[in-house]
Parts: structure tokens; C-alpha cells; sequence
């Protein structure tokens, strides 16, 4: 017999796939969403919405923006030959907090990951490589310091060696396993400040 109304199991169910959300935080959710006014879960549902039908990659760097090109590569006042990678969109945001980094950035949406099947082919890769047909003097490596961010960071380290392009990785002042954007700003410049060639 069903606990509940299949409306409820529904918003349960929907709810359980988001990243974090185990089947208790589910129904604590569910029970939230329904005790809330109308008009404040329409808002909450019209945010969702709107977001995911507006928010793209950007064209150059690929992070999540509404424009075609983002504000960073647009912006003509930053290095457009200083390009740091990063895993995610969330990362770049963490940098981007430091005001500390005046290059610009490419998003690689996931990290090489043999175990879960992610291989080269599954994040921005084909697309770095492609930016650097252009004039790049840096291409600074910012994955996180996982087992997952260290061998994406080893093998476009070994893609763009035989261009030429100097190649550099963040120092280690990022905790063994640590996820950039958990980790605060001072400790993140300093890690940017000390990176090492590769
Ligand atoms: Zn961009």
C-alpha cells in the first residue's frame, strides 16, 4: 500500500536524483516543497526552469553562461593566452573569487575517470586543444588533486608538450583530494602563485 498520494511519491522520486539527496532528505523535501505558498514553489519551480533553458556553454571556454561568449572571454581587458583548466564551472568561480587570475579559463566538464567509463573523449578536450591553434603562451592545469584530477592533468600535460606551449600544474597547497571549490582563497592563489612547469 502506498504510504502516500502518488503526487507526493512522484515529487520524492523526482527529488532522490538530485546529487546529495538520499531518499530521507527526498521526503523531508517533498514535505518542505508542499507545506510552502503556491506562489513560492512556483517561483522555485519557474528558477529551475528558466535556468536550464537559458544557461549554455559558452563558445570559447565552455562554462555555463547565458551569452554566446561569456563575460571572461570577452573581456578584452584579461590575458587571452593565459588559459587555466578547470573541471568545472564551479572551480573557475572559486579562482574567479581570488582576483588573483587575469587569464582565461577552460571548462572541462569532468575529469578522465577509467572506473566510471570517462575517458578523454567525455570531457572538453578535443575542444582545448582546439584553442590552442591560436596564440597561447600558458596553459595552466587546475584540475583538482583527486586520482582523477591528477591523470587528466598528466595527459594534457603530454597532449600539448609537443606544441611547445608551456605547461603548468597548481601547486600542491591544494589538499590531496580536496575539491577546488571548497577550498578558500588564500590557499588557492598561493597554490596559482607557486605552480610548477610540467
Ligand atoms: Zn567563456
Amino acid at each position: 500500500m502506498d504510504l502516500y498520494s502518488g503526487y507526493i511519491n512522484r515529487l520524492i522520486s523526482e527529488l532522490s536524483v538530485l546529487p546529495g539527496i538520499g531518499s530521507k532528505s527526498a521526503q523531508r523535501l517533498a514535505f518542505h516543497i508542499i507545506n510552502m505558498p503556491k506562489e513560492q514553489v512556483e517561483k522555485l519551480a519557474g528558477a529551475m526552469t528558466e535556468a536550464r533553458e537559458n544557461i549554455r556553454y559558452c563558445n570559447v571556454c565552455f562554462t555555463l553562461t547565458d551569452r554566446e561568449v561569456c563575460p571572461i572571454c570577452s573581456d578584452a581587458s584579461r590575458n587571452q593566452k593565459q588559459i587555466m583548466v578547470v573541471e568545472n564551472t564551479r572551480d573557475m568561480t572559486a579562482y574567479e573569487k581570488t582576483h588573483k587570475y587575469n587569464g582565461v579559463y577552460h571548462v572541462l566538464h569532468g575529469a578522465i575517470n577509467p572506473s566510471l567509463g570517462i575517458g578523454p573523449a567525455d570531457i572538453k578536450l578535443t575542444e582545448l586543444i582546439k584553442r590552442l591553434e591560436r596564440d597561447v603562451d600558458e596553459v595552466i592545469i587546475a584540475t583538482n588533486s583527486s586520482i582523477e584530477g591528477e591523470t587528466t592533468a598528466m595527459y594534457i600535460s603530454k597532449l600539448i608538450k609537443p606544441t611547445g606551449i608551456k605547461v603548468t600544474r597548481i601547486a600542491s597547497g591544494v589538499p590531496v583530494g580536496g575539491e577546488l571549490e571548497y577550498i578558500d582563497e588564500v590557499t588557492l592563489s598561493r597554490a596559482l602563485d607557486a605552480r610548477v612547469e610540467l
